[in-house]
This record gives C-alpha cells, sequence and structure tokens, in this order.
C-alpha cells in the first residue's frame, strides 16, 4: 500500500508543494544560523518513528474496506508526542512528517513540555455515515494504541475531526487499558475531561497574534481589514472573536466557496449561515466572490490563511495584497513564498507560533486531566493569553537578534530549545 504524494510535472514543482521538504529547508536555514552540528541536525530532521496501520472496516452496506492510517512521533526528547489526527482523502506520510515536525516546533516555541506526532487517515468524511466515522476511529485507536499513552503520545483533533472523535479515540484506548484515560487524548468533550476554552482555543489565540502583530505594525484593531481563508474552527472561529474586538472582516471562505462585503461581514451570522446549510454560499448578507486560493489576494490589512497547507505559493505570493499574514492553518505557505513575502516586506507570524494557541490549550487540558482538578474559562483563557503574547516577544526577541523573520526567528528559538535538551539527556544508547 503506497501513499506517496501523487507525481508531479516537474521536480521543482514537487519539491515546494511537499510540505515535508519546505519544513527541511526552513529547519536547515535556522540550523545555520544556531551553527548546529551535522549529528545533532540529522537527528532533529529525521521523525523517531512512523507508523502505517490497515484499518479494516465493515461498511453499512455490508462490505469491508481496507482505509490506511498514519501516526508519526518526530521527536519526544522534551516529553510526551502531541499533535491532531487528520481525516482526508489526499493525507500522505510525508504530510504527516511535517506536520508531526511542526507540532515538535510549536510546542517548543510555546514552550509546553511536548514533542511533536501527527495522524492521519486517508478518508473522505463528507461521504462516511457517522456510524463509519466511529468504526474507523476505533480500530485506526486500536492499531495504534501500542505506541500511545497519557505519556508516550497524545493524540487532538485536525482537519475533519472532532471533540466526538476524540471521544471514541478515549473510550478505544480506555476498553483496552481496562480504566477510564483521559489523558490520552485532548480536544474531547467538557463532559468526558475536556477543557474548558479548547475548541475556541486555536481561533483565540489568532485573534490575540493579529493584535500583537497590529500593534507592531502601529494599527488599530478597528483599522484593520480583515481576510480569512477557512471558517472552520480555526478561521471560523478566529474570524468570529476577531469580530467581536471591532476588526472588520471583509472576506470569508470555505471549502465551496467564498464571500466577500467591504462594510464587514457579520460573522456571527455567517456561522449561523453555516452550521445551518453546510456551506458559506448563499449567505444573505454578502456578494459571492471566487474561492479557494484566489481569495487570498483580496486587498485587507491581515490575512488569516486557516485552511490547509500550500495556499500562498510562488504562483500568487506576488499579488498578495496585506500587511500581516497570520496562519492559522498548519504550513499555508510554501518555503518558496515565505522567501518573496519576506522580501515584499510583509510581515508573516509563522504557524508554529499563531496557531499555537490550540495545542497550549491541549497542554492545559491534558494538566488538568491528570491533576482531576478542572480549571474556569477565565483562567484558561488568561492562561493562554499570556503563553501566546510571551511566545510571540520571545519570537521577536530572536528576530531582533539574528535580523531574521519571524518564522525563522520561530524556527531558531525552537530547534534551540530542542537541542539544548537532546544535548542534556544525551544519546540513549
Ligand atoms: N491539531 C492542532 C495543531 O495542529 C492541535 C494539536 C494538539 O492540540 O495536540 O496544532
Amino acid at each position: 500500500m503506497s501513499h506517496a504524494p501523487a507525481a508531479a510535472p516537474h521536480a521543482s514543482h514537487q519539491d515546494e508543494f511537499n510540505p515535508f521538504l519546505s519544513m527541511a529547508q526552513l529547519f536547515d536555514t535556522a540550523a545555520d544560523h544556531l551553527g548546529l552540528d551535522k549529528g545533532l541536525r540529522d537527528v532533529l530532521r529525521t521523525p523517531d518513528r512512523e507508523m502505517t496501520v490497515a484499518i479494516p472496516v465493515v461498511m453499512d452496506d455490508g462490505r469491508i474496506e481496507v482505509f490506511t492510517g498514519y501516526r508519526v512521533q518526530h521527536n519526544f526528547s522534551r516529553g510526551p508526542c502531541k499533535g491532531g489526527i487528520r481525516y482526508a482523502p489526499d493525507v500522505n506520510l510525508d504530510e504527516v512528517r511535517a506536520l508531526a515536525a511542526w507540532m515538535t516546533w510549536k510546542c517548543a516555541v510555546v514552550d509546553v513540555p511536548f514533542g511533536g506526532g501527527k495522524g492521519g487517515v486517508v478518508c473522505d468524511p463528507r461521504k462516511l455515515s457517522k456510524g463509519e466515522l466511529e468504526r474507523i476511529t476505533r480500530r485506526y485507536t486500536a492499531a495504534i494504541m501500542d505506541i500511545l499513552g497519557p505519556d508516550r503520545d497524545v493524540p487532538a483533533p485536525d482537519v475533519n475531526t472532532n471533540e466526538q472523535t476524540m471521544a471514541w479515540l478515549m473510550d478505544t484506548y480506555s476498553m483496552h487499558v481496562r480504566k477510564t484515560t483521559t489523558a490520552i487524548v485532548t480536544g474531547k468533550p467538557i463532559a468526558l475531561g475536556g477543557s474548558r476554552g479548547r475548541t475556541e482555543a486555536t481561533g483565540r489565540g489568532v485573534m490575540l497574534i493579529a493584535r500583537e502583530g497590529l500593534k507592531k505594525l502601529g494599527m488599530k484593531p478597528q483599522d484593520a481589514r480583515v481576510v480569512v481563508q477557512g471558517s472552520g474552527n480555526v478561521g471560523g472561529i478566529g474570524a468570529m472573536l476577531m469580530h467581536r474586538e471591532g476588526y472588520k472582516i471583509v472576506a470569508m471562505s470555505d471549502q465551496y466557496g467564498a464571500i466577500q462585503n467591504d462594510a464587514g461581514l457579520d460573522v456571527p451570522a455567517v456561522l449561523a449561515h453555516i452550521k445551518k446549510t453546510g456551506r458559506i454560499l448563499g449567505f444573505a448578507g454578502a456578494r459571492e466572490v471566487e474561492g479557494g486560493q484566489k481569495i487570498l489576494e483580496t486587498p485587507c490589512d491581515v490575512l488569516v490563511p486557516a485552511a490547509v497547507e500550500n495556499q500562498i505559493t510562488t504562483g500568487n505570493a506576488q499579488r498578495i495584497d496585506t500587511k500581516l499574514i497570520v496562519e492559522g492553518a498548519n504550513g499555508p505557505c510554501t518555503a518558496a513564498a515565505s522567501k518573496i513575502l519576506d522580501d515584499r516586506g510583509i510581515m508573516v507570524v509563522p504557524d508554529i507560533l499563531a496557531n499555537a494557541g490550540g495545542v497550549t490549550v491541549s497542554y492545559f487540558e491534558w494538566v488538568q486531566d491528570r491533576m482531576g482538578y478542572f480549571w474556569s474559562e477565565q483562567r484558561v483563557n488568561n492562561s493562554l493569553e499570556q503563553v501566546m503574547v510571551k511566545s510571540f516577544e520571545d519570537v521577536s526577541t530572536v528576530a531582533a537578534k539574528y535580523k531574521v523573520s519571524m518564522r525563522i526567528a520561530a524556527y531558531i528559538l525552537s530547534i534551540d530549545r530542542v537541542a539544548t535538551v537532546y544535548r542534556l539527556r544525551g544519546v540513549f544508547a
């Protein structure tokens, strides 16, 4: 069973769109700045463990279908691996590898005591019933459960998975180990040991980072026009919280299309419309515009790509018309596009900082599960704000010290933190 990325027309094109190569390129640039020796470079570049599993499932019509699942554990020097599980038809090992590595850097940027991991199941959730999704989740969990555990690897939601998926995962794991083990996943329903504020945490982090970025640019939220690509857990909630803070959200999209209103969208009404109809198109208070990557070229002050990777590329980076990019998604700009944006003087707050609100509150959730004591939403939100603001400052300080972009600075900061721990622990033999 091979799930390599589909062959691209020519090598350079393929390289740009291979997220693992994009990540490796950024890693190398940061490692050069740190003067990291070859041995440590090789250790930190290489995923610690990769697992590919077959997931046989009895479908609703009685047929057996075999799905493919992955779990990649990139690095666990700083603590248990942490990272989401995504369900998508085009998930592949290189993508999961890149996402796992990004989790290692992300956890280090916000200084939570986790390493990085990521999982994926090749399936199209839009074509699956709830029962089929449940059976896929349970069988996938059983297949990878030897490498999971509250002190080993703690999954969370990602693209097309949610708190229900995490509840099934938690239950399957608990049934196998014969005790309820809430700390095996984060992003669970609050009734099952989830944290208050976790669902909103990534969007809240995006809002906080946009605020810090604008401060640096000397702009006020009230004067900022915002474009958001994606209206799910990150884009939708991020847009809603920014709208509440007085930003004007002028365009939003989902996987089916995009809408624009230069006077500002009524974001709560947009989200209510999506909830009701399943898509953004057809919303009465806006005009329909071209969706997909095109929405990223809408003139604005803050651009929030909050969908999937490889959206800002060498093909459109010259046409991006904004002052600040806050990366809600993982890997929305390719490494090559990133250089173009830097040369054009656009400030980019990279994914591993901008969307780290989710994993930060995942850490709070894991702590609460282990304490058996649950925090108020106020405490969660205040603690999240402190972490995001401090991490933004830490990255800004490194950027000024090394005279590099925020993206390279975030890599420098996190690689240095992981390398320090690795040196202290030494090579296990
Ligand atoms: N999937 C989210 C991310 O990419 C959250 C991961 C987590 O909370 O473990 O950051």
